[in-house]
């Protein structure tokens, strides 16, 4: 492993001002699930890591207030799954989180990381595209607001500025209510990254919003307004092609070992109309 210095602030101060004198060279440590690989296998060479572990503004929290939920930088996957409020507000998100990797996995990603790492295959990405996320970053200049949307921009890439680190991600309570289903296909049971990762939200307004991830280079999200598919009544044939518009932005890699072009189409078609299904019937049992 190439040699890096390790920096473990105390506060929110102190890690932008680490990240700030170090610019390109520093990298931000929040679980290091896909960190430490990276580390390991040359393809980041940081001249200093800076682990948020200790940072008490950080800490691990899920807060509520102003109808939101905010959910701290360091709160691992673990705790999303298992937090009654995220459970009773934003379920999908619970099920997304409770997929990725394997419990040990669970027990030290962060959400933050997951979103920051921006992997096309992020778990969580869907759901916190439905639920209308937003990040909320710190830098030299303060604090910035970035909705989720805005945030990816490719497998690796997102819009933080340099010098910025994320300290929480913010979801709305939706207003009306909204009920969301995640789901996903992997190559195999066990852990493994998704071949398709999807979520599907339908509002009790008729508004349906669905998300993919896995199958381009950024996750995306589409918004459905005219009622049809999440009118339980509709048909089939009047759904279709609205959904077929909905997968049309979809270009999976023809290098990806993972899955072929072709199975990742099929396995979105499928998933997509199975989780706006389960979405309706989720609603309508509230
Ligand atoms: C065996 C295994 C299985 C996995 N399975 C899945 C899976 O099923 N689904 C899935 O989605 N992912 C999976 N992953 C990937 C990984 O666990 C997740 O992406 C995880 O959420 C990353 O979080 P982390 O806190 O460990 O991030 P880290 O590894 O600490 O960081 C990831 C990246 O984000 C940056 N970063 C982290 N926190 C911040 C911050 N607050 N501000 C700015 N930048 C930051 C880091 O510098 C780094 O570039 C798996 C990984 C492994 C090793």
């Amino acid at each position: 492993m190439h040699p890096f210095e390790y920096a473990r602030p105390a506060t929110l101060a102190e890690a932008v001002a680490l990240l700030g004198a170090h610019g390109p060279d520093a990298r931000i440590l929040g679980g290091g699930t896909d960190l430490i690989i990276r580390l390991r296998d040359g393809t980041l060479r940081p001249s200093i890591v800076i682990d948020l572990k200790r940072v008490v503004e950080l800490a691990p929290a899920i807060s509520d207030g102003n109808g939101r939920l905010i959910i701290s930088a360091t709160t691992v996957m673990t705790d999303i799954a298992e937090d009654p409020r995220i459970r009773g507000h934003f379920l999908a998100l619970a099920e997304a989180a409770a997929v990725v990797g394997s419990l040990q996995i669970r027990n030290r990603a962060t959400l933050a990381g997951n979103v920051c790492n921006a992997s096309p295959a992020a778990d969580t990405a869907p759901a916190l595209l439905v639920y209308g996320a937003t990040v909320v970053a710190a830098g030299p200049a303060g604090e910035r607001r970035i909705p989720i949307d805005e945030f990816f921009v490719r497998s690796g890439l997102t819009t933080l500025a340099p010098g910025e680190l994320v300290t929480a991600i913010e979801l709305p309570v939706p207003q009306p209510h909204m009920a969301a289903v995640h789901v996903r296909r992997t190559r195999r049971r066990g852990h493994d990254l998704a071949s398709v990762t999807l979520c599907c939200g339908v509002d009790e307004a008729g508004v349906t919003r669905l998300a993919y991830g896995s199958v381009g280079p950024r996750p995306v999200l589409f918004v459905d307004e005219s009622g049809v598919l999440a009118d339980p009544t509709a048909p089939t044939a009047a759904k279709a092609p609205i959904l077929e518009r909905m997968f049309a932005d979809a270009s999976p890699s023809p290098r990806s070992m993972r899955a072929s072009p072709e199975y990742r189409l099929a396995m979105l078609r499928v998933l997509g109309a199975r989780a706006l299904q389960a979405a309706i019937e989720r609603l309508a049992a509230r």
